[in-house]
């Protein structure tokens, strides 16, 4: 008898009918003899709602309270399922985080999970019940209720997998697995049947949202067999691994984009020891996390200086860095909350010269200005006007000919 964790997003649960396609597939699960513990996200909308009521009273919603209500929506979720469940004949008990003892630390809005009980779990599942656990929530060492961060639904249910040692963990979603890049924005994005840890990660850590960036670090971390499925639609998705000796790896296996980018610049500075310093010092200061970081060759006694953060951090970014300007007697600062980052991933880079040179070439016929580069062993990323996004991603798929397998 094998233990799978299946997750369920917030599209495969969007209404009572969708919910109750997942009860089916949940007791067809157990009826192949599994035993089944289901992580479910909020219904589709419903966190987005949440938020938003919480922007309503605050522009900076204490983040104790804000968990409190951002973690409500999965927990109509899981006594839903857990009754459509139990209307099939197949017994099933709800827990939200807490109840299942889900420990993570005390940083509200992006809390790290620390440790699992998971003995309420097998026994629930040794008296023959399917668990269902509410996703994206836990709570702190003092009770408090925490929450994930976006997509931490995911990362809920790789960790359970992990604790419990289950065999397989199965993202369920509204797409059939990971594909070269989101079949949203190009719509011959092929789907991979497989691709390395070090790929989904790189690929979620840069924008891919099909997996929350933590549930891939923790899946391979404690080896969990991980596979993106969909809930609508029958076939094997895709399956995360290890990198296999003789696989035979393309030389790009994906092309992942970020929306949510914008760019800080602050020009001549006195080119000094501890500028980086005297400037990233307070964004850090005030919890605003620098993704790209470029300083300029300095041409005189000055150097220039750029940094990306998260779209939703420039206001707060460029009030900063106006200060920082002033005590550095910088002599201006620029910034723009319409660019996007675009990357290309694969392990293959590693072997193959020329990556970067296709790449700028074909995003130059194209006329798309780059605005800054930056690589590591296995990816190279451009920031790009947020009006070329759909064109980049898909110039880029067409020039490494992503659409066809690398077999054939
Ligand atoms: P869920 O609510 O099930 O967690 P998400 O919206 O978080 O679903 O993730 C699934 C979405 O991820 C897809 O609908 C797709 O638009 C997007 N996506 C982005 N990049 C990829 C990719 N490389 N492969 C598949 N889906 C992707
Ligand atoms: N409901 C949460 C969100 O929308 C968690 C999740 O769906 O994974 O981010
Ligand atoms: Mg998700």
């Amino acid at each position: 008898m094998a233990l799978i964790v299946q997750k369920y997003g917030g599209t495969s649960v969007g209404d009572v009918e969708r919910i109750s396609n997942v009860a089916q597939k949940v007791q067809m699960s157990r009826e192949a003899g599994n035993d089944v513990v289901v992580v479910v996200s909020a219904m589709s909308g419903e966190t987005n709602r949440l938020i938003d009521l919480a922007n309503q009273i605050s522009e900076s919603p204490d983040p104790r309270e804000y968990d409190v209500l951002v973690s409500t929506g999965e927990q109509v979720t899981i006594a839903l399922l857990s009754m459509a469940l139990n209307r099939l004949g197949c017994p099933a008990r709800s827990y939200t985080g807490s109840q299942v003892h889900i420990l993570t630390d005390s940083s509200h809005t992006k809390a790290r999970i620390l440790d699992i009980d998971e003995a309420q779990v097998r026994t629930d599942l040794e008296q023959g019940n399917v668990v269902v656990v509410a996703g994206f929530q836990g709570c702190d060492e003092h009770g408090n209720i925490t929450t994930l961060g976006r997509g931490g639904s995911d990362t809920t249910a790789v960790a359970l997998a992990a604790a419990l040692k289950a065999d397989e963990c199965q993202i369920y979603t509204d797409v059939d697995g990971v594909y070269t890049t989101d079949p949203r924005v190009v719509s011959n994005a092929r789907r991979l049947d497989r691709i390395t840890f070090e790929e989904m990660l790189e690929m979620a850590s840069l924008g891919s949202k099909v997996l929350q960036i933590r549930s891939v670090e923790f899946a391979g971390k404690y080896n969990v067999p991980l596979r993106v499925l969909s809930s609508f639609e029958q076939g094997d998705g895709t399956l995360i691994t290890y990198e296999e000796e003789n696989m035979e790896q393309p030389v790009i296996s994906g092309i992942a984009f970020n929306r949510d980018e914008a760019k800080l610049t602050i020009l001549g500075v006195p080119d000094q020891p501890g500028v980086a310093y005297r400037i990233l010092g307070p964004v850090g200061k005030a919890n605003i996390e620098v993704d790209m970081i470029i300083q300029n060759v300095a041409a005189d006694s000055t150097t220039d200086f750029t940094f990306t953060v998260h779209r939703n951090d420039h206001d707060k970014a460029r009030a900063v860095l106006d200060k920082v300007a002033q005590d550095l007697g910088a002599r201006e600062v620029k910034s723009d909350n319409t660019i996007v980052k675009i990357s290309v991933v694969g392990v293959g880079m590693r072997s193959h010269a020329g990556v970067a040179s296709t790449m700028f070439e074909a995003l130059a016929n194209e006329n798309i200005n780059i605005q800054m580069i930056s690589t590591s062993e296995i990816k190279i990323s451009v920031v790009v006007d947020e009006k070329y996004l759909e064109l980049g991603v898909r110039t880029l798929h067409d020039v490494f000919n992503l659409e066809q397998s690398p077999d054939v």
